[in-house]
């Protein structure tokens, strides 16, 4: 364990010795500030309900009384001011003329995503998901070529929703397998109706397919194109400057950065497109965003690329100690020079972020990686990604298998890894702590 002086007392006292908390509480006086800052005052995931963040950082009225603070109602001095209000949609003082639909708070936000990606206008619902969706019921296709590796949740929504036909393709997939696809879907379904969606790299395992291939196919056809750019954010990659009609991505993750905004947006190069996706919002809902979140996102987004950077950083060197362990069957990321999908790596995104996926030994005994996973003491088992806290959960690849290229994916356990904003070091001091007795 590294050594450094200790902790101050008032945030590692409580937690008794033995428990998982007191583990933590005593790896963590060892640590680097960064580390110790970034994890405390959350010793214990009951005592703050499992968030990763103190308890009171969710409350934005504790915050700030300035702001609109998420009121519906939105007033007007005339009757007269109401209707023109309501007629365009918008209120004389931003936002809508009712509160839920729009804050003057996601005006700033939208007209600044518009903006980092070069759009003619940006739209903000609550979730990365609601932005999906929000968008897919804007356009309506009738058929959605979709990865196979697609993000679960969207292809979920697509499937239990059934307002599509879905065609798979590889999540790696060439311009030309596409292009075959296209074809297909062409027997049956107008251009005008079918929609072309890309998510790269891949959630999870981290393909790449040929975005320009595929963007030529979809524009030579005459099809609407969009794209989850979660993993890259408009720091390494911006869909509309690749002629991709439509960039939707989870803000949730390191726009916001912290785990604490809830959000997605979705921006449109074509201005009829961004009229009809506010015509959307309108419809769903999905556009009661807090403007505590969207406060949040409008500064953080700033410092994206100095996370980004240092988050990739790290991952690089959990990765590199990963692959010296002979547990390590393969890490998968697009950053690694042995990566089928590195040249497109370059190509498209030309740096990492915080993700990358462990395969584990296949001889292992799955217990005893679970084993390993539960003696971490700062990677938190936990959903969602790009924030400070690091991160751990098991992969489960959905894939079509029909559909699968050449190369097949690891058989061994995977565990997908979100190195946080903590020290490096740590870091790789935690897992070393973890894998003695249990993978070593
Ligand atoms: C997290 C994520 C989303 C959805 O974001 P939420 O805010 O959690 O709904 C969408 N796409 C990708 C690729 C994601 O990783």
């Amino acid at each position: 364990m590294p050594h450094s002086p200790p902790a101050p007392s008032s945030q590692e006292a409580g937690p008794e010795t033995g428990t998982k908390a007191g583990r933590r509480a005593a790896f963590l006086a060892g640590c680097r500030p960064a580390t110790r800052r970034i994890h405390a005052p959350i010793v214990d995931l009951a005592a703050s309900r499992g968030h990763l963040n103190p308890r009171g950082l969710g409350h934005a009225r504790a915050f700030s009384d300035l702001g609109s603070l998420g009121q519906s109602s939105v007033g007007f001095d005339t009757l007269g001011d109401y209707e023109a209000a309501d007629a365009a949609g918008r209120a004389p003082w931003g936002g809508a003329e009712y509160g839920v639909v729009q804050s003057p708070e996601a005006d700033a936000v939208c007209a600044k995503f518009a903006q980092l990606h070069g759009g003619a206008g940006a739209i903000v619902c609550a979730s990365g998901l609601a932005a999906i969706a929000t968008m897919l019921d804007a356009f309506a296709p009738k058929a959605v070529l979709i990865p196979d590796a697609l993000y679960f949740p969207a292809r979920r929504y697509l499937s239990e929703t059934g307002r599509a036909a879905l065609l798979t393709y590889p999540a790696g997939a060439s311009g030309e397998e596409v292009g075959a696809r296209i074809r297909e879907a062409g027997r049956h379904f107008a251009p005008a109706d079918t929609m072309v969606y890309l998510e790269a790299p891949a959630s999870g395992t981290f393909e790449i397919p040929d975005i320009a291939g595929i963007v030529a196919e979809a524009t030579r056809a005459g099809l609407r194109t969009a794209m989850d750019n979660t993993w890259a954010s408009h720091v390494r990659f911006r869909p509309l400057e690749h002629g991709i009609g439509i960039a939707v991505q989870a803000t949730t993750k390191y726009e916001g950065g912290y785990g604490d905004t809830p959000s997605g947006i979705v921006v449109a190069r074509d201005k009829a497109d961004i009229a009809r996706l506010r015509r959307q919002l309108r419809i769903s809902g999905h556009g009661a965003v807090s403007p505590q979140t969207c406060t949040r996102l409008f500064h953080r987004v700033d410092s994206a690329r100095d996370r980004l950077d240092r988050h990739a950083a790290s991952a690089a060197a959990l990765m590199a100690w990963f692959e010296a362990q002979p547990f390590t069957a393969e890490t998968l990321s697009p950053t690694r020079a042995g990566s089928p999908y590195h040249a497109r790596f370059r190509q498209y995104f030309g740096a990492g972020n915080s993700l990358f996926t462990v395969a584990f030994d296949e001889g292992l005994p799955v217990e005893r990686v679970h084993a390993f996973v539960d003696a971490l003491l700062l990677f938190r088992v936990a959903e969602s990604w790009g924030g400070h806290v690091s991160l751990v959960l098991p992969v489960h690849p959905h894939r079509d298998p029909a559909s699968l290229p050449g190369e097949s994916l690891p058989k061994g356990v995977m565990f997908r890894f979100n190195a946080g904003l903590e020290e490096a070091d740590d870091l790789i001091a935690d897992l070393a702590q973890a894998s003695r007795g249990t993978l070593l």
